[in-house]
């Protein structure tokens, strides 16, 4: 996703040690993902920056809501969240390919953008499949839903239509 220029860090002023981000996610930010089926939202996303010499862990909390639609009656609704996430960036510059879960940086980076780790963070925490609580649905939605399960009854099993026409011929011969 595009990177959002509030969510750059400068580091290289930072001492060594944990320092506390807070971010706040809304309308742009889910702009910016490009997802269609991400309408909006609120999300707080809580950031503990853990800076040495050759690393930055980012420890990320994600709380609050994401508006997307139902998969049931496709109204809006608002899916909570709430994830954490774990991001480690290597200072040094010296890439050894051995670990996935770090990312390194240049070496004369002095700032790291997290957008895109923002959005890692709420996907992850974002259920697969999201639906209105029970009796919540649109209920026009629910009436149809319901018509159409009536139309669907379940025919008999047709190995009772042949039982049945094997007993008829018993009994006529
Ligand atoms: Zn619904």
């Amino acid at each position: 996703m595009e990177a959002l220029a509030e969510h750059t860090i400068a580091f290289s002023g930072l001492k060594d040690g944990t320092h506390d981000f807070d971010f706040m996610l809304g309308a742009d930010f889910f702009a910016a993902t490009g997802e269609e089926e991400l309408e909006g939202g609120a999300v707080q996303m809580q950031v503990r920056l853990d800076k040495s010499t050759t690393l930055l862990v980012v420890s990320m909390h994600a709380e609050g809501a994401v508006d997307v639609r139902c998969d049931r009656c496709n109204t809006p609704m608002q899916q909570p969240v709430d994830g954490e996430q774990r991001q480690i960036f290597r200072l040094t510059g010296e890439d050894d390919h051995e670990d996935e879960e770090l990312v390194t940086l240049d070496a004369s980076a002095h700032s790291v953008n997290l957008t895109h780790y923002f959005y890692e963070c709420i996907r992850l925490a974002l259920p697969i499949r999201h639906v209105h609580p029970e009796g919540q649905c649109d209920p026009e939605v629910e009436r149809a839903l319901q018509a159409l399960s009536l139309d669907h009854e379940p025919t008999p099993d047709p190995r009772w239509a042949v039982l049945k026409e094997l007993q008829n011929k018993e009994r006529n011969s």
